[in-house]
């Protein structure tokens, strides 16, 4: 089953004023594609792994995020008090509380806020301000090869602006790379290929069952737009990309099947990287009111590094 893109990118405008919602720009990066890049996080995502450490990724829609440690209080400020049209923000025993399940998510009280306690995630950004920020590092890229890549959230859920912004990236001569999950299908991915140099393709397990459990999509349809990826864009570099999950997918005997799914390079060897699991989203789980389903798994460095060694040493 391939699925329908849920997307945030309409009313849609073609060309440089094509816009889509984006939750980060993130400048000099080293990893995830060749020299030093501008990292674009579009937001939205089909998937939901439990260990994302990403979770603002998820909804396509600019979201409203609260860091109470930030808060003045309702004496010292209380702006946000006298502004929410749902009632969901009241005081309480001398603090601001917050009842998120009445939130319209009007994102009014975050315009307000002095402090950013209360702040959005993901902002609207055109295809025109992406490539302006991204090519004010221009002379880092020539020098190193790099240049920008598109991640997410998923960035084919929002497929006619990243098909806009990666023609323009191109016309530009910058070096693109794009992180796709596979979960839209090949007929997008195909169309976004095209102006790609470099795909990091995600693959989290080699079992439908374990895939789905963990990540609440099956995986057959992703194995085999990865299988059609490779064989239709030989010349294409596609790099599968593994995260190592305690107690989902860190065994072995897992991490060698998986890697057999990999697309092999030409020196004949799996075109793939395993990554660590972190911990480092967690505390954005807070800021959303949302539970970590992590909680209490701890990342296993060592193990990791023994299992990498295995794998590809
Ligand atoms: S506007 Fe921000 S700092 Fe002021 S009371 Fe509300 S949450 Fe606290
Ligand atoms: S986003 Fe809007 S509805 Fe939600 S708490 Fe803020 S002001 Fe109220």
């Amino acid at each position: 089953m391939v699925l329908a893109a849920v997307t945030a990118e309409k009313p849609f405008a073609p060309g440089l004023e094509a816009s889509g919602v984006v939750f980060n720009v993130q400048k000099f990066s080293l990893h995830d594609g060749q020299g030093l890049r501008t990292l674009v996080f579009f937001k939205g995502c089909p998937l939901r792994c439990q260990w994302c450490s990403n979770p603002e990724s998820q909804s396509p829609w600019p979201e409203l995020a609260v860091n109470p440690a930030l808060c003045l209080g309702p004496r010292a400020c209380g702006r946000c008090l006298s502004i929410c049209p749902a009632g969901a923000i009241a005081e309480r025993e001398g603090a601001i509380a917050f009842n998120r399940g009445q939130c319209a998510q009007c994102l009014a009280c975050a315009k307000e806020c002095p402090t950013g306690a209360r702040f959005v995630y993901g902002r609207r950004l055109t295809v025109l301000e992406i490539v302006q920020k991204v090519e004010e590092d221009s002379v880092f890229y020539q020098r190193s090869g790099g240049g920008l890549t598109i991640s997410g959230g998923e960035a084919l859920g929002q497929p006619a602006f990243a098909l806009e912004l990666l023609k323009e990236a191109k016309k530009r001569r910058l070096n693109v790379a794009l992180e796709t999950s596979g979960a839209y299908g090949f007929e997008t991915l195909a169309q976004a290929a095209l102006y790609v140099d470099e795909l990091f393709y995600d693959l989290k397990h080699w079992d439908e069952a374990a895939h789905l459990k963990g990540v609440g999509l099956g995986n057959r349809e992703i194995v085999a737009t990865l299988r059609r990826l490779a064989r239709e864009f030989p010349q294409k570099k596609i790099v599968a990309r593994v995260p190592v999950v305690p107690g989902f997918n860190d065994s072995l005997s897992d991490l060698k099947r998986i890697k057999a799914l990999a697309p092999v390079n030409k020196d004949g060897q799996a075109a793939v990287e395993f990554l660590p699991y972190h911990r480092l989203g967690e505390i954005k789980y807070a800021f959303l009111g949302r539970p970590y389903p992590y909680k209490g798994v701890r990342p296993d460095q060592a193990k990791f590094e023994s299992l990498k060694d295995e794998l590809v040493g």
